[in-house]
C-alpha cells in the first residue's frame, strides 16, 4: 500500500477498495519498522493519525470526502500545531506545545488528511544536511547502509517520503530546503512563488525568503498539494493578495503536438564545477525536451553566482531579528541566570547550537551601523539585480532549466567546513532572492544509482507551467522511486 502515489490512493478510497484506517495503519507499522534507524520524525502522532483516519472513513462513507481526505503526511516540525510540540529542531523549543494551529497545517487538517508526526530538519533549518538537529540527523533510504544525508533543512521529510513513511511531507525553502533534498532523494520538491503559501505559524528563519511548500514522489501529487496550502492569508503580511493555485492532479503537456514552449539555460552556471553525471543526465533531459519540440535559448542572469554570498548575509541577518524572541522570557527554555542578562545569555548559549550561533553573530554583524552599508545594502542591491535579472530573461524564454545540485548524495560524516555547506547551496539561493517559482524533479540515476534532480524555474506565480514542464522532464527520467524499491524489500 505504501507505493501508491497521492493520486492512486484517493482513487483507491474512493472506489472503496481500501479505507483510510487500513492506509494509515501500513505507515505506522513501518514507522515501527525503519523510524528510529532514519531518525525522520521529531514526533510521531499514532493515535492523532487514527483519529484522523477514522474522521475520513467517515466521510468516505457519506461520500462527503476532502481534498486530500486520508492521505497520511508528515509535518516539517517548523509548523505550528496545536497540542502538539513543536520543535524547529531546537533545544530552546525542545518541550514548547503551542496552542495555535499554523495556517498551513490548518489547511492540510480541513483538507481531511492524516497527521502521522512532525519530521526532522535542521535547527530552525539552517543547514544542508539536516545534520544541525539537535535531535541527530535523518537519514536517506537510499543504500542505507552508506548512511547518506536526506538532505537540509527538510531532510526528515525527504527520508519519510522517499522510505514509505508518509505518502508526502510539508517542507519549507529559504535558500534550497525543499529542492536539494528532494533533488538527492529522488523526490519532487517544489518552492511556491514567494507569498503564494503562507508563513503564518511557520517558525521563521529569514521572513523574506521563508517559503513553504510540497515534497512528494510524483510531479502530480505536488500540484495536488499545493492546491490545498496555496492562498492569500490575512495574518501573512508577505501572502500575496491574488495567491491562488487550482489543480485536480491531471498537468496538461505544454510540449508535443506542435506546442511552442521557449526554455532558457542560465550561461553563467555552464562554467559552474558539477559532476560529470549531473552534466549528462541534463544535457539528456534537456536533449529530451527539444525533441519534443522546445526551443533551447541561453540566458544570462550576470550576478546569479553572488546570490551565494546576498543569501548569506540577507538570510543571518534576518534571522538574528527573528531569533532575537528567544530571550527564556515567555516560551521555550530558560536557564537562570544571575540577573536579567545573565538569564539571557545562559539561555541563549544552552538553548542555540552551533550553526544557528553562528548565523546570528553573522547577522548581528551585517547589520552593525558599521557593516550596514558595505555588507547589508551592498545585498540588497545584489538581490534586486537578481530579480530584475530573471524578469529580463523571462522576456526570452518561458521557463528556465538548470541543475538541483552538484552530486548525489554525501555520507553523513562528511566533514566539511561551514563554507562548503554554503556553496552546497549555489544552484537554489537565486530563486529564493528572486522570489520565482522552482521545482526539482529527478532527472535520471548516477553511475553510483544515487538520484539526481534538475529545477524548473518560472515566472513569479507560473507554478502551473513550472509544474507542467517538470512532469515531461519526470517521465523522460522515468526513475523508479517507490519505497519498497529503495528500500529493497
Ligand atoms: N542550506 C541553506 C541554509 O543553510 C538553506 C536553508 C533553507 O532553505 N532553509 O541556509
Amino acid at each position: 500500500m505504501i507505493n501508491l502515489t497521492i493520486k492512486q490512493a484517493l482513487e483507491k478510497l474512493k472506489k472503496r477498495e481500501i479505507s483510510a484506517t487500513e492506509l494509515a495503519r501500513a505507515y505506522l507499522a513501518r514507522i515501527e519498522k525503519y523510524g528510529k534507524q532514519l531518525n525522520c520524525y521529531i514526533t510521531n502522532t499514532p493515535e492523532r493519525a487514527l483519529e484522523d483516519a477514522a474522521k475520513s472513513d467517515e466521510r468516505y462513507a457519506n461520500g462527503k470526502t476532502l481534498a486530500l481526505d486520508g492521505m497520511p503526511i508528515a509535518m516539517k516540525d517548523l509548523f505550528a500545531t496545536r497540542g502538539i510540540r513543536t520543535t524547529a529542531a531546537s533545544h530552546m523549543l525542545e518541550n514548547f506545545v503551542p496552542q495555535y494551529e499554523s495556517t498551513i497545517s490548518q489547511k492540510f487538517i480541513d483538507a481531511g488528511t492524516v497527521l502521522l508526526g512532525k519530521s526532522n530538519l535542521d535547527e530552525f533549518a539552517m543547514g544542508t544536511f539536516s545534520k544541525t538537529s539537535y535531535f541527530g540527523a535523518p537519514v536517506s533510504p537510499w543504500q542505507i547502509e552508506k548512511r547518506l544525508t536526506a538532505g537540509g533543512s527538510s531532510g526528515g521529510s525527504t527520508s519519510a517520503v522517499a522510505s514509505g513513511l508518509a505518502i508526502a511531507a510539508t517542507g519549507t525553502d529559504t535558500g534550497g530546503s525543499i529542492r536539494f533534498p528532494c533533488a538527492i532523494t529522488g523526490l519532487v520538491g517544489l518552492k511556491p512563488t514567494y507569498g503564494l503559501c503562507s508563513r503564518w505559524g511557520c517558525v521563521a528563519f529569514a521572513s523574506s525568503l521563508d517559503t513553504p511548500g510540497p515534497i512528494t514522489r510524483t510531479v502530480e501529487d505536488a500540484a495536488l498539494l499545493l492546491s490545498v496550502m496555496a492562498g492569500h492569508d490575512d495574518k501573512d503580511s508577505t501572502s500575496a493578495p491574488n495567491a491562488k493555485f487550482e489543480s485536480d492532479g491531471n498537468l496538461q503537456p505544454v510540449l508535443g503536438d506542435g506546442k511552442k514552449l521557449r526554455i532558457g539555460i542560465i550561461k553563467e552556471f555552464n562554467n559552474v564545477q558539477i559532476s560529470s553525471d549531473m552534466k549528462n543526465l541534463f544535457e539528456k533531459r534537456i536533449a529530451d525536451l527539444k525533441s519534443m519540440g522546445a526551443d533551447i535559448v541561453e540566458v544570462s542572469i550576470p550576478n546569479v553566482l553572488d546570490a551565494l554570498a546576498a543569501y548569506y548575509i540577507i538570510a543571518p541577518a534576518e534571522a538574528s531579528s527573528n531569533l532575537a524572541r528567544y530571550d527564556g522570557m515567555r516560551y521555550g527554555l530558560r536557564v537562570e541566570g544571575s540577573d536579567l542578562y545573565d538569564t539571557y545569555k545562559k539561555t541563549r548559549a544552552a538553548g542555540f547550537g552551533e550553526e544557528v550561533q553562528r548565523r546570528m553573530l553573522i547577522g548581528t554583524a551585517v547589520l552593525s551601523s558599521e557593516s550596514y552599508e558595505v555588507y547589508f545594502m551592498q545585498a540588497a542591491r545584489v538581490r534586486r539585480m537578481i530579480a530584475d535579472a530573471f524578469n529580463k530573461a523571462f522576456e526570452q524564454c518561458d521557463l528556465i532549466v538548470c541543475p538541483s545540485g552538484a552530486s548525489t548524495a554525501l555520507p553523513l560524516d562528511s566533514d566539511l567546513s561551514p563554507l562548503e555547506y554554503y556553496a552546497l547551496d549555489l544552484f537554489t539561493v537565486a530563486m529564493n532572492l528572486a522570489g520565482v517559482p522552482a521545482v526539482s524533479v529527478p532527472c535520471g540515476l548516477a553511475q553510483n544509482g544515487l538520484p539526481l534532480g534538475m529545477q524548473v524555474v518560472g515566472r513569479r506565480f507560473d507554478d502551473m507551467r513550472v509544474l507542467q514542464l517538470a512532469k515531461h522532464i519526470e517521465t523522460a527520467a522515468n526513475i523508479d522511486n517507490r519505497p519498497t524499491v529503495i528500500m529493497g524489500e
